[in-house]
């Protein structure tokens, strides 16, 4: 079970458990909501895997690919083993006994993907034990997967981040920028903007901020960090403390690393006028609510970073990178600008109006599909 506090009118609609004496493999798939499509969500596997942590993140897809506006539900699975004390082998085997016992509802109503410990290799195995190729996503490229490395999740981020702009009505080669994490998500965010004509004036990793208001060239930048391992090597600048990327100067602030980064103690030390989340929960609804407060735009992450479910659902469909870029951007910008637009309507922060857009489409799925059963059993009757 999951703790009485982690259901409500969504969901979950499913909890299966399934063992295998003969691999030890013990796992189970929280189906938290399947009224837009199947529940799409990663497999985890760590020794403390648990429901109630695993029931969060399959509500958090369903909230996630209902905004994104895509034919997906919410779901999320976890194998609970230690992969640092198993042979590639043993991992292999319970991988595939994983995908023996969810076969009767994968990819019917579970669509996998990677998560903790397990990646393209482990997708490849679930996909060919299954027998679909539709059972999950991030499988490799001569599978049909969409590669991570083209940056989906950073290509949103962007096109997220010019909504905004458009948003408060200023052109987005005037404005300056910071990006927190030089990782996937934040390199392909500041690749984009900077060749959007902003100014980069701070980037950060895990050993601190380089700092220069007259700007930070990405292409020597991108260099700098793949020869030595940090954006502190970049030669022109200030290094500074990590955290204080939050408080420089730049018109757009993109997250792209912590959890918690912005919190009740810094709040006050944030200078920009959009805030990207592409990173998760960069910060908390109370934060978001005081820098709305205060006139901080603040595009929530589940809005910001869904390039790369959106990526998931062009690999399940068989589409190609080509159809991965223009998903992304069609669906991105076409959600943000609903949520901004919403939220200024109503007078709400955007996270609340992009709750009600996620809640109200699965509610309305839900009504459907009970009509669709009412009316299926009173025909059999005829
Ligand atoms: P990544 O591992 O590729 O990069 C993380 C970056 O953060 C690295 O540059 C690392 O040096 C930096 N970093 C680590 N600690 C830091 C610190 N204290 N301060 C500043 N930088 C620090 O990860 P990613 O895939 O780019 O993901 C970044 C965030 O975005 C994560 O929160 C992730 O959950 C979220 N996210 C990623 C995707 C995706 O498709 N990659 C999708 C949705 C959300």
């Amino acid at each position: 079970m999951v703790s009485d506090t982690y259901h409500d009118e969504l969901g979950p609609e499913m909890i299966v458990e399934v063992y295998d004496p003969s691999t030890s493999m013990h796992g189970f798939v929280v189906i938290d909501n399947t009224a837009l499509g199947p529940g799409k969500g990663g497999i985890r596997m760590t020794p403390s895997v648990n429901k109630d942590e695993v029931f969060k993140l399959a509500r958090a897809m369903t909230y996630k690919c209902s905004l994104a506006g895509l034919p997906f539900g919410g779901a999320k699975s976890g194998i609970i083993a230690n992969p640092k004390e198993m042979s590639r082998a043993e991992k292999d085997a319970v991988i595939k006994a994983f995908a023996r016992a969810l076969k009767p509802i994968s990819p019917s109503l579970y669509v996998a993907a990677p998560d903790i410990s397990t990646a393209e290799h482990e997708m490849r195995v679930y996909a060919e034990t299954n027998g679909s190729m539709k059972s999950c996503t991030g499988k490799p490229a001569d599978m049909g997967g969409i590669p991570h490395e083209l940056g989906s999740t950073g290509f949103g981020v962007f096109h997220a981040a010019l909504v905004a702009v458009k948003h408060l009505g200023l052109d987005v080669r005037k404005l300056s920028f910071a990006v927190e994490g030089f990782g996937n998500v934040g390199w392909f965010a500041a690749k984009h903007l900077s060749e959007a004509g902003a100014r980069l004036i701070a980037v950060s990793d895990s050993r601190g901020v380089m700092y220069n208001p007259r700007g930070i060239d990405f292409e020597k930048l991108a260099r700098v960090k793949k020869e030595q391992g940090t954006v502190t090597g970049y030669d022109d600048g200030e290094v500074l403390e990590g955290k204080r990327i939050i408080e420089v100067d730049a018109d757009i602030l993109v997250t792209a690393a912590i959890p918690d980064l912005v919190t009740e103690d810094n709040k006050n030390l944030v200078k920009a006028r959009i805030i990207v989340e592409g990173s998760n929960i960069p910060m908390t609804p109370g934060v978001e609510e005081y820098l709305h407060k205060k006139g901080v735009l603040v595009v929530p992450d589940f809005v910001a970073n869904a390039g790369g479910v959106i990526s998931s659902y062009v690999e399940y469909i068989g589409g190609t990178p080509k159809d991965m870029f223009r998903m992304v951007e069609e669906k991105i910008v076409k959600n943000t600008s609903e949520v901004l637009e919403k939220a200024k309507q109503a007078g709400v922060k955007p996270r609340d109006a992009a709750m009600n857009i996620a809640v109200e489409r699965i509610k309305k799925a839900m009504k459907q599909r009970s009509e669709r059963v009412v009316k299926g059993g009173s025909e059999r009757k005829k």
